[in-house]
């Protein structure tokens, strides 16, 4: 789960990382109230969205009076701002963030990720600030500096150091810097985020390390252990497919291809995925049902997989250990006979109690293609596909 620039820059406060002062807003007037109320001549107004690259797209605006705040903000709010982060679909903006300025003497560019090879948190920072990691990667490889933290002892000081004298930090600066390093592997590991993101973190010109820009993400699957992190949550920076399904406790990825996947397990759904193409077709999207689904939780699958009108065909792969193949059938049943569904539908199943399962498709009376192993499943759906699109061509054809 992601977060925003303000709700990140809170919580890393929190841990002892220094920020500009700022106040939230949800329409140009409490915008241009927040403004006076932190007092100053200057201030940037943030448009809050769930991606990076807001400065070049607007996102981000220098201000020098409140007219000018509540200006900026007209031409932010309810508008889809589109960076190179969000896809050209762009991301709703409906809260901005007025924050004082500050100077800038340096910029620093400071990340956390998740090393898996070396299965440890990874710091990540450049002495190139304000570039996005990928160019710094790419421009000026040789001022990247890497270092990961033992878990056992979390990130020491002397480590913290050694960052802070290779992004050559004067030595006013290195404790300042120390400090906001070990701020951010606590926030980070505490929390159980994915990412931690500070770019630009910066050198004001009275030598304080200021982080401007904050991004955090968290792993779903421990978000149940930090309610408070949890609640932050923006359902309208999400894609609207995938935050129906995370409702509904549902592992939902839309992608942009026809046959939409029913499925069960991560690695399956990826090889049902891999299949389809092989076959010659496009997965529409990554839909794992879990262990032990219910015939409604099933049905729930299909409703939420056909509500992407992409969706031209749909693909049934169970692989049932702790699942049942009876349940998912009836599950499949029941869906199809109250959604009234005019797309083909091909269903392979294997394991627990799969005899059952054939038997309720095949007494079903309903239009089910049954198919043996993944291949032929990912074949017909293909197949299938293909005859039903030439199909309404056809009719299309007639009706002109
Ligand atoms: P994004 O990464 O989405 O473009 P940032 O928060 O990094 O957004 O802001 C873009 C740029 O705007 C920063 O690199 C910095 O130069 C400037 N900026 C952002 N916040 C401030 C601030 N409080 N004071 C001065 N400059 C700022
Ligand atoms: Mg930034």
């Amino acid at each position: 789960m992601d977060i925003h620039e303000y709700q990140a820059k809170e919580i890393l406060s929190g841990f002892g990382v220094e920020t500009p002062s700022g106040a939230l807003a949800y329409s140009p007037e409490q915008a241009a109230y927040r403004a006076r109320e932190l007092g100053g001549e200057r201030w940037v107004v943030k448009a809050q969205v769930h991606a990076g690259g807001r400065g070049k797209a607007g996102g981000v605006k220098l201000c020098d009076s409140e007219a000018e705040i509540y200006d900026a903000c007209e031409g932010l709010f309810g508008k889809k701002l589109v960076t190179h982060q969000t896809g050209p679909e762009g991301k709703g903006v409906y809260r901005v963030y007025v924050e004082s300025t500050v100077q800038i003497a340096r910029e620093i560019y400071l990340g956390f990720v998740l090393d898996r090879s070396s299965q440890r948190v990874m710091i990540v920072a450049s002495s190139e600030g304000g570039m996005e990691i990928e160019e710094i990667s790419i421009e000026k490889p040789d001022t990247i500096v890497r270092s990961t933290v033992e878990p056992a002892v979390g990130l020491q000081e002397f480590q913290a150091r050694e960052i802070a004298f290779k992004l050559g930090l004067e030595p006013g600066q290195v404790q300042a810097m120390v400090r906001t390093l070990q701020g951010c592997y606590a926030a980070f590991s505490e929390l159980d985020a994915t990412m931690v993101e500070i770019n630009p973190l910066v050198v004001t010109s009275d030598s304080k390390i200021v982080a401007l820009d904050a991004k955090m993400s968290f792993d779903d699957n421990a978000l149940f252990r930090h309610p408070q992190v949890a609640e932050l949550r923006d359902k309208s920076q999400e894609d609207p497919r995938e935050s129906r399904a995370a409702d509904r406790g549902l592992s939902y990825v839309g992608l942009d291809g026809n046959i939409g996947c029913i499925v069960n397990g991560a690695g399956l759904a990826m090889a049902t995925m891999d299949t389809i193409k092989l076959a010659g077709g496009e997965p529409a999207n990554f839909l794992d049902i879990g262990g032990g689904a219910s015939p409604e939780r099933v049905a729930k699958a299909f409703r939420l997989v056909t509500s992407d009108s992409n969706v031209q065909a749909i693909l049934v792969n169970i692989f049932a250990g702790i699942n049942r193949c009876d349940w998912v059938a009836e599950g499949v049943v029941l869906a199809l006979k109250e959604m009234n569904l005019d797309i083909p539908v091909v269903v392979r199943l294997a394991g627990t109690n799969v005899e059952a399962g054939q038997k309720i498709l095949a007494q079903s009376g309903l239009p089910i293609i049954r198919a043996g192993t993944l291949m032929e499943a990912a074949e017909r759906a293909v197949a299938a596909w293909q005859s039903d699109i030439g199909q309404s061509a056809k009719t299309l054809g007639a009706a002109i």
